[in-house]
């Protein structure tokens, strides 16, 4: 999930790895490390934390020779933050370096299987399994030990090899996380992003999942998963290098919105297993559910919102009382918690003061406590009994999305599991496939909605905004509005629908713009009639229905539309239009949309 670099020419390897990795720092990371081949050995150097003490460490690389080498920036997943889980790793007989970026999913059983056949294990990492079943394969020719080893991994890879019996060659193999080879003049790169690479050249070949290459100063050679040579177009870069960190992208958040179908795929996926959900992290939860008597969710921001989303299939699958509050306002509430309440914290960062705070009070009454966080081993994450991470990868923009939709996912999974767990689930195929189906779906919302830049030019001199619902649409109505008003500083509010009539109708005026949520079937004639209500007294509607809603279809002024999914999971789903809403209509504004005034990406003051 970060970065890759690969050099190979006639220049020292270590000061060219440096710079590269230096150009990904962008993407956050908590590690990096590079691997240098010399005289047929190689030699690592790790660091935990910056990229700058890593130049400090090797001299800005003047202390490690050599023209061949690999490095990485890690965004750890699996294992702490440490120097020891750091990449690159090395083989058993010192032969083999290897960077990794993804996930490999079944990691535990071959590392199993290669402790049993005596490797030894330096990190607590998923990648290390890649480096030992490397040495395991190698019989003289790394390409086979490659094509073998790729055989044996489940989950998302890019990665870079070296090996110390080939001088001058680097190896990459890509399956469903980028890579990009870089073809310069008697020198050859690859990179995880192109941001590496502009620097050095502008002629690169895009490597497509299940093909892996040969790198040597003066030639590049690319083969399919079955070891046939293939050959591959080069292509010129014409984008500028902030273009490129963004990929193309105008701002991070929008990369991260449409980042959001694979980032619910890697936080969904491995936690799916022969048709069930299983959470092998919370084993040791499991005998405790039946004595659990509420759940309380609590967070800050965004994340508080998807607990209220969270909430609505907790309590519906497993049948007990969840409450959501407000972390800021828990840890000062003398709360009535104790040892049998599940206290789920969430937080994007792990490093949220308030999370923390309402974390450690609900610990001191004897709560069970389950974290649901993005970074690896932040402080939230350590000071939780259980923690299941999203898996997300680094969050740039200040406002989440990704971050959001991840944490959503999970606490719909927590709920499936839960549920089924307790013996109270009736009907887990179907949820489980509805889970399986969401990165499907967000990617539909994606597509259905081409008119949101026009609506967002329609909207972006509104002074204030109402977005309404009901039940699992007002989740989605809370977040929708905040999203709005985080980044392009409009008023915007947030009302269940049937509250409208008890307090703000009466801001409702000509042309004010009423967003409604209406997805959920078992509320949608209630928010049919609000939508009326509020079109009688003039406002604008823009209305997101499942799309062959045909009655609010007539109903609304403006539509964005929602693919049909079971109601219980879609807040994940309708969010996106609305994210992408706020984002054009703060784009048409001027607004600096990556870094909102005023806010900050981990809040970690009270
Ligand atoms: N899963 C690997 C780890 O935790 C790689 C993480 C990355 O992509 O940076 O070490």
């Amino acid at each position: 999930m970060c970065g890759i670099v690969g050099f190979t020419g006639r220049q020292s390897a270590a000061p060219v790895l440096l710079d590269g990795l230096k150009k990904l720092e962008y993407r956050g990371y908590d590690s990096a490390g590079i691997a240098v081949m010399d005289n047929g050995t190689i030699s690592v150097n790790k660091v935990r934390g910056r990229i700058a003490s890593l130049c400090e460490k090797t001299g800005d690389g003047a202390s490690v020779p050599g023209f061949t080498g690999i490095g990485h920036t890690r965004w750890a997943t699996h294992g702490a933050p440490t120097e020891e889980n750091a990449h690159p790793h090395l083989s058993n007989d010192g032969r083999f370096a290897v960077v990794h970026n993804g996930i490999i999913e079944n990691y535990i059983v071959l590392r199993e299987e290669l402790i049993r056949d005596g490797y030894r294990f330096q990190s607590e990492t998923d990648t290390e399994v890649i480096v030992h079943l490397i040495e395991m394969y190698y019989a003289g020719n790394v390409r086979d030990a490659l094509i073998k080893t790729a055989n044996r991994l489940r989950g998302s890879y890019a990665l870079g090899v070296i090996c110390s019996e080939e001088p001058g060659k680097i190896y990459a193999v890509r399956e469903a996380s980028p890579l990009i080879l870089g073809i310069g003049m008697d020198e050859n790169f690859f990179a995880s992003d192109v941001t590496a690479l502009v620097n050095h050249t502008r002629n690169v070949v895009y490597l497509e999942d299940g093909e892996f290459a040969e790198l040597s100063g003066n030639d590049i050679r690319i083969f399919d998963c079955s070891g046939r040579e293939i050959s591959k177009k080069v292509s010129r870069i014409t984008w500028d290098v902030q273009a490129a960190e963004k990929g193309g992208y105008d701002h991070f958040m929008l990369k991260e919105i449409m980042e959001q179908p694979a980032a619910v795929r890697a936080t969904v996926a491995p936690r799916i297993k022969d048709g069930k959900v299983d959470f092998e992290e919370l084993a040791g939860l499991v005998p405790e559910l039946p004595d659990v008597s509420k759940i309380v969710i609590t967070a800050c921001g965004s994340a508080y919102y998807a607990g209220c989303a969270g909430k609505y299939a907790l309590e519906r699958l497993c049948r007990i009382p969840v409450e959501t509050q407000l972390a800021s306002e828990l840890r000062y509430s003398d709360p009535l918690i104790d040892s049998r309440t599940l206290l789920i914290v969430i937080s994007q960062s792990g490093e949220t003061a308030d999370t923390i705070a309402a974390l450690r009070e609900c610990r001191a009454r004897g709560a069970k406590t389950l974290a649901v966080v993005n970074v690896v081993g932040s402080s939230v994450a350590s000071l939780a009994d259980y923690t299941v991470y999203t898996r997300a990868g680094p969050e740039i923009a200040v406002a989440t999305t990704k971050g959001y939709t991840t944490q959503i996912a999970v606490l719909y999974m927590l709920a499936v599991f839960f549920a089924e767990r307790l013996g109270r689930l009736d009907d887990a195929p179907e949820l489980v496939e509805e889970l399986q189906a969401l990165p499907r779906r967000i990617q539909q919302a994606i597509d259905m909605n081409p008119s949101v830049p026009a609506l967002a030019r329609k909207y972006h001199e509104s002074r204030a905004l109402f977005f309404i619902g009901r039940n699992t649409d007002y989740a989605v109505a809370l977040e929708g509005a905040l999203k709005m008003k985080e980044i392009s500083y409009i008023h915007a509010e947030a009302y269940a629908a049937g509250e409208l009539k008890h307090g703000t109708i009466a801001l409702i005026e000509e042309h004010c713009p009423v967003i409604a949520l209406c997805c959920n079937p078992s509320v949608m004639e209630k928010t049919l009639s609000n939508i009326v209500e509020v079109k009688s007294r003039g406002a604008e509607v823009l209305a997101l229905p499942f799309r062959d809603n045909r009655r609010i279809l007539s109903a609304a002024d403006d539509l964005l539309f929602i693919p049909d999914a079971d109601a219980l999971f879609s807040p994940v789903i309708e969010i996106v239009p609305l994210q992408l809403l706020a984002y054009y209509v703060a784009k048409a504004n001027g607004c600096d949309i990556d870094k909102p005034k005023n806010l900050a990406k981990s809040v970690t003051v009270e």
